[in-house]
């Protein structure tokens, strides 16, 4: 008989439970590979989370999130997980908009096949627009690396300001006049123009935690991944062109031959532990304010703002909350002020007439995504690093998509493809 050879389990090591480390733990653990997940924080999810709010006395999103039926990557990591029925949204693609200046009100409603039929007729076209005007989207399908989206559909019809700026500043987080048309044609290509259901859109019926993160814990924990809060990367020791040692400041984890590292963390961080790593330097704010209401409002689901401060307005049950994107100047603004203002646009919104101010949170992130201009853009990095056992993930790699849920779930799945070929190779 030979001698029995001990064969040792190589695993990889996720630093960072966003969506982006998440989705990479997913895709490796279904393989049968090894994970184990270092989280700085008390609890999963990053920047797409919800918690437990005692002023509204209720749980509540960091911030509204937005899917639409094209997102393939997001409902295959739900469907991994067993989330996939976690969503809800109207069962049509239609996005219906209220001037909080004028009180006009108009839907664009999409249907099957690539040119929505309704811009033929006036009452189905966006006040004060030509079906000319709706031509311009072809522009995208042709936009350089440094267009803008202003540069591409605007900025002087009534179309641009009602339609297209509110979309390209919720999918860019990033003013139309200086945000990436090449992002947003990657997004149209795969919603708008492929026709209605992919441009349906989707929000978590409780929760993002409920949808996105808390399923994963229970999907990786459940195939024996090891996961570990309050663990905060602070270096990695680098021999001989690989990451040796991960050093946690109160102690470090050896990684044996064969081990992988994938860094799903946000940029500045991640610059802080690769040496020479170029990343996107520049970021923009979210603001969200989230209000309790008297009474669940049945079937409201969102509305886009134009002419006030909130750009879109959720409504989940009694909690109504209001998104402005690309909100740097307004973070700075103390609470109290933005929360009156906020509070203003949603009673216009939903017709609540002169109410007092409710229980409500503002939630600032100041650093929401990165800011999603021509220039950034190409400062994001691919998923292979020059160290040959670290990956990068997040939604600031270069995916071709913008900062979201579906581009950080396809980052994690590239990284967690490349180390399942380097495993193989
Ligand atoms: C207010 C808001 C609204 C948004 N709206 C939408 C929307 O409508 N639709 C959409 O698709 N997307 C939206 N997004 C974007 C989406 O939330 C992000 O793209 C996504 O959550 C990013 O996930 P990530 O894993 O790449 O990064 P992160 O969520 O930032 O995850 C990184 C993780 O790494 C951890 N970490 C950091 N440093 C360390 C360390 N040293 N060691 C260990 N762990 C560390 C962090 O705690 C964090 O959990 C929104 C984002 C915000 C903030």
């Amino acid at each position: 008989m030979g001698a029995i050879k001990m064969i040792k389990a190589t695993k990889t090591h996720i630093i960072g439970a966003g969506m982006s480390g998440l989705s990479a733990a997913v895709s490796l653990i279904k393989t049968g590979h090894g994970v184990v997940l270092h989280e700085s924080a008390g609890h999963a999810g990053g920047r797409c989370r919800s918690f437990q709010d005692d002023a509204m006395g209720c749980r509540i999103d960091n911030g509204n999130h937005l899917l639409l039926g094209g997102n393939r990557a997001a409902y295959a990591y739900l469907k991994d997980i067993g989330a996939e029925d976690s969503l809800t949204g109207p069962e049509r693609a239609e996005f219906h908009f209220l001037d909080l200046k004028t009180a006009e009100r108009w839907t664009v409603t999409l249907n099957a096949g690539f040119l929505p039929k309704a811009i033929f007729s006036k009452a189905g076209r966006v006040p004060g627009s030509r079906p000319i005007d709706y031509l311009r989207a072809f522009r995208l399908a042709w936009a350089g690396g440094e267009a803008t989206v202003a540069q591409c559909l605007g900025p002087d019809n009534a179309l641009f300001r009602r339609f297209w700026e509110p979309i390209a500043v919720a999918v860019l987080n990033t003013a139309a006049e200086e945000g990436a048309a090449s992002l947003l044609s990657t997004v149209m290509r795969e919603t708008l123009f492929r026709g209605e259901a992919a441009c349906r859109p989707l929000i978590a019926k409780q929760g993002l935690s409920e949808s996105f993160v808390d399923p994963a814990i229970r999907f990786l924990e459940g195939r024996g991944a090891d996961i570990g809060l309050n663990n905060r990367l602070r270096g990695l020791n680098i021999e001989d062109g690989r990451v040796a040692e991960l050093d946690f400041g109160d102690g470090s984890v050896a990684l044996d031959d064969g081990d992988t590292v994938v860094l799903a963390v946000p940029p500045p961080v991640a610059a802080g532990l690769v040496p020479g790593l170029r990343t996107p330097g520049e970021f923009r704010a979210i603001v969200n304010g989230h209000f309790r209401l008297e009474r669940k409002i049945e079937g409201f689901s969102f509305l886009g703002l134009n002419g006030g401060l909130g750009q879109w307005l959720f409504v989940r049950g009694d909690v109504a909350s209001v998104t402005v994107s690309a909100a740097d100047d307004l973070a700075e603004k103390d609470n109290a002020s933005i929360a009156g203002r906020l509070w203003a646009d949603v009673a216009l919104g939903l017709g609540l007439g002169d109410v007092p101010l409710p229980p409500h949170r503002i939630v600032k992130e100041k650093r929401a995504t990165f800011a999603q201009t021509p220039e950034q853009e190409k400062r994001r990095p691919g998923a292979r690093t020059g160290l040959k056992n670290l990956f990068l993930a997040g939604d600031w790699i270069a995916t071709g998509l913008p900062a979201t849920i579906e581009g950080s779930i396809r980052s994690g799945r590239t990284a967690a493809d490349m180390i399942l070929s380097f495993m193989s190779s």
